[in-house]
This record gives structure tokens, sequence and C-alpha cells, in this order.
């Protein structure tokens, strides 16, 4: 078994050095172990063996070779995704029998003609991937056809040789690949284009792209482009509110103050609301909270209200943001990697990973922006020293880079937090201790 483990480890190394090589940014997923998932819900996942092994997901999905021979040394079990969209310059047509996908493509050929099967995965649960090149325009969401779905920005595939749940694994249909990417048939695409007024994407990479300096609200950013990048609207106040309320419940016990916290933060970032006194988002707190109570403790809404109105004032202030998370992660319990990677005796690391532990929780599946100043400022050091722990938690894999920024500008760096996924049996990143 663990021989088999480790050969398939090194067939899927190169099959994510070869999709890299494509410029095909991929991520670690979860693995199949002992025909369940291996994350921690084991035989209750979900999603087994398909949802993404690091927090941020896509989003830090990469063509570095260096982090992809570092994920796969470290998880030897690991599943491998490809991220779709503008990112790898591909789109995905997704058929999945369970849902009655074969029939949709069927009834879909026949409507608008062959496609393209040049680049096409069998996925270990009898459905198929097809690859095409990634078009210029937005494309639909769902297109309402049963188990029909075409990935794109924001999202991924689970790519061979990753092991499907149903013990088998996905794979090509061809070998070897062809070098170039099928366009989609002018018919499919016209189906498949979006003419209407263009929608906020929180997953869109459109906003992925356009983050700017120092900024810990541009993930959040709700204007979008549309074809061309030349219009961007923001989303009527109801509609903006209904959308960030629902992605902001809780979904288990313990979330609420944070929860809330974000919810209000994304309150503050709408032009309408901006500078309104607390007591014009009462009624949104109100539903917020109708809405979260199956999943809180503290069920009285004056504790919640009293929150809103006490932060409502400072919820857009990045300092008092980066205090109060530091606060909260200090007071819980420590990170299990503090311990393992010895930075017990160092208190200014200490704080560093909780800093970075805390914004990551804050900013969910999105990257994090700091700089070393406001580091150094927030953990009590200057900034060079800052940024040389900084520079240390990323080469001991506490951190991941997502994008540099410029020290002598004041310009902070794109992070994701993963120090959580470093198990305690898991070897040690290269080049720390032992
Ligand atoms: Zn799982």
């Amino acid at each position: 078994m663990a021989n088999r483990n480790e050969q398939c480890s090194d067939e899927l190394l190169s099959a994510a050095l070869y999709y890299a090589s494509r410029d095909w940014a991929v991520l670690p997923l979860w693995g199949i172990v002992h025909g369940v998932c291996e994350c921690k819900k084991r035989k209750d996942c979900p999603t087994p063996g398909k949802h993404p092994r690091i927090m941020g997901g896509v989003h830090i999905a990469t063509t570095d070779e260096r982090k992809i021979r570092r994920w796969c040394k470290q998880w030897p079990n690991m599943n491998i995704g490809i991220a779709t969209g503008k990112k790898s310059g591909i789109a995905v047509l997704d058929f999945d029998p369970r849902n009655g996908g074969m029939e949709s493509m069927e009834r879909l050929v026949q409507v608008h003609g062959k496609l393209p099967v040049d680049l096409r995965v069998a996925t270990g649960g009898g459905g198929y991937h097809l690859y095409v090149a990634y078009p210029i325009q937005k494309i639909r969401k769902s297109s309402g056809e049963p188990g029909f779905d075409l990935q794109a920005d924001g999202k991924y595939v689970v790519a061979p040789p990753s092991l499907h749940i149903s013990g088998k694994r996905y794979e090509w249909t061809s070998d070897p690949l062809p070098l170039v990417v099928p366009e989609l048939p002018p018919k499919w695409l016209e189906w498949i284009q979006v003419q209407g007024p263009c929608y906020t994407s929180y997953t869109s990479d459109t906003s992925y792209s356009s983050y700017s300096s120092d900024s810990s609200h541009s993930s959040e950013r709700i204007d979008c482009e549309v074809a061309g990048g030349q219009a961007s609207s923001v989303l009527p106040l109801r509609e903006y509110v209904a959308e960030k309320l629902s992605s902001t419940l809780p979904t288990g016990i313990s979330q609420r103050h944070k929860k809330i916290f974000r919810f209000l933060h994304l309150l503050k970032s709408h032009p309408d609301l901006k500078d309104e006194p607390v007591e014009a988002i009462r009624p949104f707190v109100e539903q917020w909270h109708e809405k979260a109570l199956p999943f809180i403790g503290t069920k009285p809404f004056t504790d919640t209200w009293n929150e809103a109105l006490l932060s409502w004032d400072r919820v857009d202030d990045r300092k008092w943001i980066t205090e109060k998370l530091l606060n909260e992660e200090l007071r819980g319990p420590m990170p299990p990697i503090i311990n393992r990677l010895g930075y017990a005796s160092d208190p200014i690391t200490v704080a560093l990973v909780c800093l970075c532990r805390g914004l990551q929780k804050y900013h969910g599946e999105n990257p994090f922006f700091l700089s070393s100043r406001i580091a150094g400022e927030r953990i009590g050091t200057d900034h060079m020293t800052a940024s040389r722990r900084l520079k240390m938690l990323q080469a001991d894999g506490v951190i991941e880079l997502v994008s540099e920024g410029n020290l002598r500008y004041g310009q902070a760096s794109e992070y994701f937090y993963t120090g959580d996924e470093i198990e305690e049996n898991a070897p040690l990143p290269a080049g720390v201790g032992q």
C-alpha cells in the first residue's frame, strides 16, 4: 500500500510539473486514503478527495516548480487540481453522470454540434472533463442543464492521476496530449457566453488580478470587468447585502464573533453605507442574527447589536482590525506549529504567526496583505526584523507568498497562512530542523 502511494506520488508530481509547464496553475487537494478523504471529516466528507488542501484554495494555484515539489513531498497522498479560467487559459466542460450529465451532453451535442475531445479526462466517477481554450468573454455561471457545469474563473477541476473516491484514478483518454488546447466551436461559444449585465463574483479572478497594494479590502472588490474591461459597477444595496449576508453566516459554533465582524466590514465597504450612522444598519444586523441563530451559542440579539455599535465606526480601520485579530488569536490556543517549528521561545515569531493566522481566518478563502512595517508595529519590532521573520515563515512553509510588495515604498506583500496544514506527523518542509 505504502509502495503504491509512493509510486503514485512520483506520477502525480510529474503530472503536476507537466501541467505547470503548460502554464496551467495547479493546487494541492486532499487525497483519498483507505477509501475515505484524508481530511479531518474522513468518511463524512461531502467532497472526498476534491477540496483544497490549503487555505486560499484555488487562489494560490501556481506554476512554481519549487512550490509544487514541496507540496508533493509534504503530502504524498494528495490529489491535484488545475485552476480553470483566465489564470490557466482554459475552461473545462464538466459532465457528471450522477446528475444526468451524460443525457445533457447528448442533448447539447445534438443542438450545438460536436465537442472537441482532444483533451478529455475520464473522471473516476464515470463522467468527463473536456478542456477547451478559455473564451475571452464572460461565461455563464451555470447553464441550467442537469449534470453539466462549465468551470472557469475562480474554479478548478480535479486532474489526473488523482484518486477518485470510487477507487479509480482520473485519466486522460488520449496519450500523448495534444499541445494545443482546442477552441470551443462557435455555436457552443455563443450559447455559453453571457450577454447580460456583469455579475459580482467573489471568486472571479478579474478581481484577483486587480488587487492593489496594502489594502485588505481589495479582495472584496465589488466591481468587475465585463468583456473588454471598461465598465465596472457596484451591486445595488439590497442585492449586495443579501449576498454578503449569506456569505458571512456562521457554519458552526464559535464563529459568531468573526463572522459578524466580517459582515459589518463588508457593509462598510458599500458606498451607500460607508458614511451612514450605525442605526442605518440595524435591520441588516437583525437579518443576519436571525439567519445565524441556528449556528451560534450567544443567542441574544443585544450581544450582536452591541458589537455592531462598538465596531461600526472603526471597522474599516486597518490598524484597529489587525490589532483586534492579533489579540484574539493570542488569547486562543497556540497553533501547534509554534512548538513544532521551535518558535515558542521567540515571542516576536509567535506574535507574527498569530497575526498571520488571524488575518487568514478573517479573509477566509482570500489572500491577505501584510507589509513588514505594519507587521513590525503590531508585533513590537522594527520593519527589518519583521521582514526577516516573514521570510523565515515562508521558508518554513507557514505562509505562502502570493505576490511580492515593495519594501522601499512600504508596499504590502500578499500571503496565505498555511501553518495549520502542517500536521504533527508530516515530514518537515525542506530545510527545517531535524
Ligand atoms: Zn475531505
